[in-house]
């Protein structure tokens, strides 16, 4: 069974965040992954009385819209996204599933966030958000240490202190999970 990491954009997402984002997680997880926009809005998550989009029922969604077994998708959206008992995340996944989700919208240095084109700071934090997820997605689970991209990061300057890499620890558990991975699939 062949196995690749689908990036999904909604909506108007600039390819300066997209295009770094599908070579950041082709690398780290050694999958092939494509951009392909599979889900055009997120309208049936929103809730009018946190004018908010809750990110659950979006994960749902795309884990129905998957296009083969072998697929995980990143679904990436400017919209604020939350949880009930938060008042925002940066993005959720289905632990040891095949669904996750960012949102550039307190991770961007404009807000509303550009359509047209992100900066720097915006693509890199997007890049360790989607690494971070993606990780949910094989099993992994929040690691102590503050530099390490599966630390929680409750606020925006814990974003930006954490590397861009797994820590020891966590590549030899992400290491396993694709192992395992791939022999589940067969
Ligand atoms: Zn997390
Ligand atoms: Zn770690």
């Amino acid at each position: 069974m062949e196995r690749e990491i689908i990036i999904s954009p909604i909506g108007g997402i600039p390819s300066s965040v997209t295009v770094p984002v599908r070579k950041a997680v082709a690398q780290n997880f050694g999958l092939p992954a494509r951009i392909v926009p599979l889900l055009q809005h997120i309208d049936f998550a929103y809730s009018p009385h946190r004018q908010q989009h809750h990110s659950t029922p979006i994960l749902d969604k795309l884990a129905a819209l998957l296009p083969h077994p072998g697929c995980r998708i990143l679904a990436i959206t400017e919209r604020d996204l939350y949880i009930p008992i938060l008042t925002h995340v940066y993005g959720e996944a289905q632990l040891k599933g095949t669904a996750a989700i960012i949102s550039l919208y307190r991770l961007s240095d404009s807000n509303p966030p550009s359509l047209v084109q992100e900066s720097g700071l915006t693509t890199q934090r997007s890049l360790k958000e989607a690494l971070h997820e993606l990780g949910h997605t094989l099993g992994l689970k929040h690691c102590p240490d503050s530099s390490c991209l599966m630390h929680y990061c409750r606020k925006m300057s814990d974003v930006d202190h954490k590397t861009d890499r797994f820590c020891r620890y966590c590549r030899v558990w992400l290491q396993d999970a694709l192992e395992e991975d791939r022999l589940s699939l067969g």
